[in-house]
């Protein structure tokens, strides 16, 4: 674009640095991004031609960077954040625990909890989430409905999956009898989500996929017709997988398989799936996984709340497997800022592989293209280069906490800190400004919120 073409909706200019983590990871100091018609319109470094534009925002001594991908959460969990019952225990006992709060949630939790989880996300550089919301209790209504509402009122690009439990403990599952559902009634009620809400467009700003719990809260039935669902569908796949050592044995017990040797059998192991945490993953799953392009979703605060263990990102990237970042569910991880966990993926790289295997650039990689990848939309998120999507976070530097950083905009990004995004922007639109968020009935959703939690919290057993 030139300064004599039509103007563009957005200009963000005069950037520090612009971080394109495009194809060939460009970055441009006092550079600028151009976004028309929610697509990015044109990038360029400080001796380019900047276009016009209708709205300007001046980033001068800010990081600028695609906006962050989020691949794995669980919303509603912030309904029961830091519950003290839940604190001490093992993975296991942890769902135990909850999973009597969780049968109460309705409707209304799921759009307010949505509603403040996904600005909570926005406010840490999030701009595309998915959601894995795997609890439906009788009754409940329809929960994915209410958050995709919540999320295109706060305006972040949204992928919720379809999440689903069909064994309970009768039939030698976690999850009470209220919380499950049977096969065919979570496959109907897939196939209308999916008929309603996917949006398989350029742009999208809603995209369906399915998602059972895990592999072992659903039967494999369901697994199998799950996976040809999504096919027949052209939706995508995910599930947790690998995150506990004691996954192993029960999926051997169970199933007659371990985790990812049975995601195989039940015709998952392929591109069109992502997984959430696979700590547990040996040199043979990896080589799997990566063989057959399955995604990665690597949660490092969750793994590191609940003591599970470091997951092989570094082999799993080397062997060719997409691995994005996520937040995990509330009640696992609390906090729900993409910056700090791709702080702490960074952290966890170099506590695994020694000081120089994961680099600041890489671990935006990994919260950036690696996300997209994720969700099957490489060169659609993820980067900033003309007709992706007009995704980007403005960071500050604040002068205390960046003092002396003079040397590398990127690594200090993470390195210092802590920050929170000063502009947070999808498809073109602000959703964060000056640091907060632009919709004023975030305190209703607050005083709603507090209502809400008081009430399933107080169904603790
Ligand atoms: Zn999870």
């Amino acid at each position: 674009m030139t300064p004599d073409g039509p103007a563009a909706d957005l200009l963000v200019r005069d950037a520090l640095l612009v971080a394109t983590v495009d194809g060939d990871r460009r970055e441009l100091p006092g550079g600028w991004v151009a976004v028309t018609g929610g697509l990015v319109s044109g990038v360029g470094g400080a001796g380019d031609p900047v276009p016009a534009a209708e709205r300007v925002v001046d980033a001068t001594g800010c990081l600028v960077t695609p906006g962050l991908v989020n691949t794995h959460h669980h919303l509603y969990q912030n309904l029961t954040r830091a519950f003290a019952p839940a604190l001490r225990g093992d993975l296991f006992d942890w769902l135990v625990t909850l999973y009597p709060l969780w049968a109460r949630l309705d409707e209304e939790a799921a759009y307010v909890s949505a509603y403040v989880g996904l600005t909570e996300l926005a406010l840490g550089g999030c701009t595309t989430t998915t959601d894995h919301l795997y609890v439906h209790p009788r009754g409940g209504g329809d929960l994915i409905s209410a958050e995709i509402a919540a999320a295109l009122e706060v305006g972040v690009r949204f992928h919720p999956t379809r999440g689903s439990m069909s064994l309970s403990r009768k039939d030698g599952g976690l999850p009470p009898d209220s919380v499950v559902q049977d096969d065919d009634e979570i496959l109907a009620d897939s196939k209308r989500l999916v008929d309603r809400h996917h949006d398989a467009s350029h742009g999208a700003m809603v995209r369906l996929a399915l998602a059972p719990c895990s592999p072992f809260s659903v039967s494999t039935g369901l697994m199998r017709a799950t996976a040809e669902l999504a096919e027949a569908l052209d939706v995508r796949l995910h599930t947790h997988i690998a995150e506990d050592a004691g996954e192993d044995e029960y999926c051997l017990r169970m199933f007659g398989h371990r985790p990812v040797d049975y995601l195989d059998h039940t015709g998952w192991a392929t591109s069109r799936t992502w997984v959430a945490h696979c700590i547990q993953a040996d040199a043979g799953d990896v080589r799997l996984l990566g063989e057959r392009g399955v995604g990665v979703a690597h949660c490092p605060s969750s793994n590191l709340v609940l003591g599970a263990g470091l997951a092989p990102v570094a082999e799993l990237r080397a062997a060719g497997a997409p691995v994005g970042l996520g937040c995990d569910g509330s009640s696992s991880a609390d906090a729900a800022s993409l910056w700090l966990e791709t702080r702490m993926a960074m952290l966890l790289g170099k506590l695994r592989g020694g000081a120089g295997a994961m680099s600041a650039r890489d671990a935006l990689e990994i919260a950036t293209r690696g996300g997209a990848g994720c969700l099957g939309r490489t060169g659609e998120l993820g980067e900033l280069s003309v007709g992706a999507a007009g995704d980007l976070v403005v960071w500050p530097m604040p002068p205390v906490t960046f003092a002396g950083a003079l040397s590398d905009p990127v690594e200090a990004w993470l390195r210092c800190g802590p920050v929170a995004a000063r502009e947070t922007v999808v498809a073109g639109r602000l959703v964060v400004a000056g640091g907060a968020p632009v919709h004023d009935d975030l305190p209703e959703m607050l005083r709603a919120h507090r209502r809400m939690a008081t009430a399933m919290q107080s169904a603790a057993e």
